[in-house]
């Protein structure tokens, strides 16, 4: 019930994550937040590397451990909650929905920075940050380093304020390497190997 409720896209667990595959990601360390105890300070959890690298895998695992521990999750890519936001403002429900992401205990926000937020958007992350800080955890996955956060919100002034809360009490896993993507089609030779002459022609 509750997994149906958390709206995962997909389910992944921490047994299926490759950890020889990404050595990047601190296997000692995921698993500690897989204890979910960061989830009673209400800390949160970033996620941040290049595509294919496993973040939103890790973001969902992480979300099925809390299930297991009967918290109350909620997954939502940024995509998703953009389109979300305009029908929201037309049916002016944007309060409601503000209230509805601030009830689980786990918050995630999945691929953070491959889409502009708009001053709407922007706002609408601000507060709902500043609502859910150290009251409710947010897992958060994103393709853009801190310093490009300026470029995903038109303002980056609201930006430095938002990752002011979210950072505050947070743990953040730099993920670096390859696209697991990519593997098997490299394994099928339509990729070099990295900096080979001639790669993915
Ligand atoms: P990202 O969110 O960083 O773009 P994903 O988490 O969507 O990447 O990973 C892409 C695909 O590769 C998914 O099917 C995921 O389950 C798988 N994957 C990524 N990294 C690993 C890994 N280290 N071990 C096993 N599967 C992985
Ligand atoms: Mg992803």
């Amino acid at each position: 019930m509750k997994t149906q409720l958390a709206h995962f896209p997909l389910l992944k667990t921490l047994d299926q994550f490759d950890f020889s595959f990404q050595p990047s990601v601190p296997e000692k360390q995921v698993r500690e937040l897989a204890t979910m105890r960061f989830v009673a300070h209400g800390e949160n959890v970033l996620l941040l590397g290049p595509p294919g690298v496993g973040k939103t895998h890790l973001a969902i695992s992480l979300g099925m451990s809390a299930i297991a521990q009967s918290l109350s999750v909620y997954f939502v890519s940024i995509v998703e909650l953009l389109e979300q936001l305009a029908r929201d403002a037309a049916e002016d429900r944007l309060a409601a929905r503000l209230a509805a992401l601030c009830k689980p205990k786990v918050l995630i926000l999945d691929e953070m920075g491959y889409f502009p937020l708009d001053r709407r958007a922007g706002q609408f992350v601000f507060q709902l940050v500043s609502r859910r800080y150290l009251k409710g955890s947010i897992i958060l996955t994103s393709n853009k380093s801190y310093g490009e956060w300026g470029d995903i919100f038109a303002d980056p002034v609201l930006a430095a304020a938002i990752l002011d809360r979210l950072l505050h009490q947070s743990t953040t896993l730099n993920i670096r390497g390859q696209s697991y993507r990519l593997r098997e089609k490299r394994k099928a030779g339509m990729f070099g190997e990295p900096g080979e002459a001639g790669a993915a022609s």
